[in-house]
């Protein structure tokens, strides 16, 4: 049954979860590798029935992306996982045929009228509605969309798949990578944008690119994984991305998922997110919590808090 979700409203913009696929029983060790056994146990009274099946104890997860309505735009964050991807890595992910399109439609949308897509990184559950299959080609689903990511993510990604090399990337400050992005997701979701002149790579370095509108640089989880923040009217929104897969990473900053390509770095990002957005009261939208997807971060005498608005 079709459902359509709360609407946030920050200054003159309003922003809508568009689903793409609920991730309930997550084992927690295997999404954070670091857990120390029974730690579930000191942080579950933080962890609502929506996040942390006690029954199971497995985690919920959620994949999904934002539709932002701003200064006229249609604008999506994250483009998820998309349909008919070769993802063998990820076998909840591969060959996907889900009704995203018409979830997208049904909160007012149609493909053409898309103005922007804004990517927070270019890893699987991201960039996948970027395109879709055309009798046999990849072509870009929002064809009159403006697609808006790192270039250096652009230039890594570019370079593991086999096409123009990068031999500055990884940057050595990142420290050693422990993983790369799932091959296949270039090919199929990025390189198409670009053929067809709609992808606008950028330096994440908080520049407006759109008035209001910035890409704040929080890499880690990838190597040039950006944080996006929307002010207007006084108020801010953040759009977390994989800074954080779950709500307990809000109460141990220090743990890395194992998605993190780079995980030294991925501490710092965190912390440092965390404390951004407790200091600015923005309203965070997560990519991967369950629940309603959207929270504000709290700094308490032992550290940071969540609470789902
Ligand atoms: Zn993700």
């Amino acid at each position: 049954m079709q459902h359509l979700n709360k609407t946030y409203q920050i200054g003159a913009a309003t922003v809508t979860r568009i689903d793409e696929i609920p991730l309930p029983n997550v084992v927690p060790s295997v999404l954070y590798p670091d857990l120390e056994a029974g730690a579930l146990e000191h942080y579950e009274r933080f962890l609502g029935h929506g996040s942390y099946d006690r029954n199971t104890g497995t985690l919920t997860e959620s994949v999904h992306t934002w539709l932002v309505r701003f200064s006229g735009y249609t604008i999506l964050v994250d483009t998820g996982v998309g349909n008919g991807k070769t993802l063998p890595a990820a076998p909840q992910f591969d060959h996907l045929d889900l009704p995203y399109l018409d979830r997208l439609l049904a909160a007012g949308v149609q493909p053409e009228d898309v103005d922007f897509v804004l990517m927070t990184h270019v890893h699987a559950d991201h960039v996948g509605w970027n395109t879709r299959d055309e009798d046999g080609l990849w072509v870009p689903t929002f064809s009159n969309a403006k697609y808006i990511f790192s270039r250096t993510e652009q230039r890594y990604n570019a370079s593991l798949s086999g096409y123009k090399q990068a031999a500055d990337l990884p940057p050595p400050r990142l420290g050693g990578p422990v993983r790369q992005p799932a091959s296949n997701v270039y090919d199929q979701s990025v390189a198409p944008i670009i053929k067809s002149g709609l992808a606008e790579m950028i330096d994440v370095n908080g520049t407006e690119f759109l008035d209001g509108i910035s890409f704040l640089p929080t890499p880690g989880h990838s190597v040039d994984h950006a944080s996006i923040r929307l002010r207007s009217g006084g108020q801010e929104a953040l759009f977390l991305g994989d800074v954080m897969h779950h709500p307990l990473q809000v109460y141990r900053p220090d743990l890395r998922s194992v998605y993190c390509e780079f995980p030294e770095a991925s501490r710092a990002s965190r912390r440092w997110i965390l404390s951004y957005a407790s200091e600015s009261h923005a309203l965070c939208f997560t990519s991967h919590f369950a629940e309603s997807s959207a929270g504000c971060v709290t700094r308490g005498t032992d550290g940071f808090r969540w609470q789902f608005a």
